[in-house]
């Protein structure tokens, strides 16, 4: 189903009614995000429609539609201190239901960013983590090496000296080696040096 055969949106479930401290407006917010991140958020009329299409709205603090509301109104404390941005699986839906083409995404990406350079705090510290040692694997190989990622991750994130989850983790492993859905060890691309400058000139 795609956004012109989709059905007519449905109001998204209210969630409590965000309440904003005037003493934290960011008036020049909607305009720095705007010129910085490309995405025209002033578009937005809240149909909601973004929000409807969400497959991981329920884990999130603030719905789509929310989180694009916040910068129209300036209140960034909500949303670098927010779940919502890190709970985001990038998946396109929104971007796709959106009859005004707001990449909601990209946005996210861009919360995300500010968050790393210093604001807010990251709400979702085990998925920020994640996120980090998938680039570090994608930088070191050219692509990611999954037994690679796995391993940082399930150390740095503790899980790896819960006894329950080791195990279990372990066995998974172990599982989809025997399959073959998991390589034992890296393999670097062609063009790991080229991806290498693409990280550089990034940063
Ligand atoms: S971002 Fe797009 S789909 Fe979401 S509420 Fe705004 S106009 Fe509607
Ligand atoms: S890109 Fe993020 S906000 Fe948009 S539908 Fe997917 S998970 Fe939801």
């Amino acid at each position: 189903m795609n956004a012109e055969t989709a059905p007519a949106p449905e109001t998204p479930e209210p969630t409590a009614a965000p309440a904003i401290d005037p003493m934290t407006i960011d008036f020049g917010f909607l305009r720095k995000i705007e010129a910085e991140s490309g995405v025209k958020v002033s578009a937005c009329f809240q149909c909601g429609k973004c929000s409807n299409g969400c497959p991981v709205s329920f884990a999130m603090d603030w719905h789509p539609y929310q989180v694009v509301r916040f910068v129209h109104l300036g209140a960034r404390d909500k949303l670098v201190n927010s779940k919502t941005i890190w709970v985001c699986a990038s998946c396109q839906t929104c971007l796709t239901r959106c009859p005004n083409e707001i990449d909601i995404p990209r946005l996210m990406d861009f919360l995300k960013e500010t968050v790393c350079a210093g604001e807010g705090s990251v709400a979702e510290k085990n998925t920020a983590l994640f996120h980090q040692q998938f680039l570090k694997s994608v930088k070191a190989h050219g692509r990611v090496f999954e037994g690679g990622l796995m391993q940082g991750y399930l150390l740095r994130s503790g899980a790896a000296f819960k006894p329950k989850e080791a195990i279990a983790n372990a066995k998974l492993g172990l599982k989809m080696l025997q399959k073959r859905r998991l390589k034992p060890f890296p393999h670097n691309i062609k063009g790991k040096k080229e991806v290498k400058a693409l990280f550089k000139k990034a940063k």
